[in-house]
Order: structure tokens, then C-alpha cells, then sequence
């Protein structure tokens, strides 16, 4: 469940996130936003058949995207804070850590698909597809469900 890591903020141990650039380790400086997928290529996009995403977002509306968020890191090296779109993936050889972590910077479209937002210059849609998506998903339902890649 996503939830767990918003409620471990307080995390003692860095995760194995680095600069996609620099390949430095990074701060964390923001909370988990989670992503959602609301239409049926954004499941599509993650290896789904197309008749499954359609299912899916016919039945739920809004499909929690399990180990992926956008995220607020500091670079030491870049000197600047980025908001990337991390995707976390197990890591067969369990070198490093339980989890690697794959960092591309966020494009703007993206935030449209996270919860719980607040981005400077503001996208009124995302509080309302918020509101939306926390009435409609239905946990229980979609549990069990794996997303490929
Ligand atoms: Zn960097």
C-alpha cells in the first residue's frame, strides 16, 4: 500500500535514490505524492492490455500506480531541488538495498495523475480529481491487482 510510506516520514535510513545526473545520493525534501492512473493509456502506457485498462477505469475511475510518485529531491552537486518521478522497483539481487529506484524529471503533465497536491502556480483540476479519486477507489477492490513493469 502506498499509505505506509507517507506515514514513515521520518526515515532514519537514506534510501538508494540517486542524481540521475550526478549519481549522488539525494535529500528528500518534500512527502510522497502518489500517482493515480484516471485513463485508460496511463495503464496502458505501464504494459496493460487494453481491455483490462478500460475495465479498470470503468469500475474505479482512478487505479492507484503502486511504486511510482513524484517526489521534491536536493542535488549537492546540481545545487538545486528537482521534483522527479521516481518508480521503485525490486531489486532481484537484493545489492543495495531491497528496492532500486529509477528517477526521470517530472513533466508537468504528470501532476494531473498525483493526490494530495500543492504545486506552486497551482493546478485547480488536481484538488478536484483528488476529492474524486479518494471517493471512487475502492482499496479493497483493487487489491490484488498488479501493475507489469
Ligand atoms: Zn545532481
Amino acid at each position: 500500500m502506498t499509505r505506509r510510506c507517507d506515514r514513515n516520514r521520518k526515515r532514519s535510513k537514506r534510501r538508494g535514490v540517486y542524481c540521475p545526473i550526478h549519481g549522488c545520493y539525494l535529500d528528500s525534501i518534500s512527502r510522497k505524492y502518489s500517482l493515480f492512473a484516471d485513463k485508460p493509456e496511463h495503464l496502458q502506457q505501464r504494459g496493460m492490455k487494453r481491455l483490462s485498462a478500460l475495465t479498470l477505469i470503468q469500475s474505479y475511475t482512478a487505479i492507484p500506480l503502486t511504486g511510482e510518485w513524484l517526489e521534491d529531491f536536493w542535488c549537492q552537486e546540481c545545487q538545486e531541488t528537482t521534483w522527479y518521478h521516481v518508480c521503485r522497483y525490486e531489486n532481484p539481487q537484493l545489492q543495495g538495498g531491497k528496492y532500486h529506484y529509477k528517477l526521470s524529471p517530472a513533466p508537468e503533465s504528470l501532476w494531473r495523475q498525483a493526490s494530495g497536491v500543492i504545486q506552486p502556480g497551482g493546478n485547480p483540476s488536481v484538488g478536484e480529481f483528488t476529492r474524486r479519486a479518494a471517493r471512487n477507489i475502492n482499496y479493497q477492490g483493487v487489491r490484488g491487482f498488479r501493475l507489469i513493469g
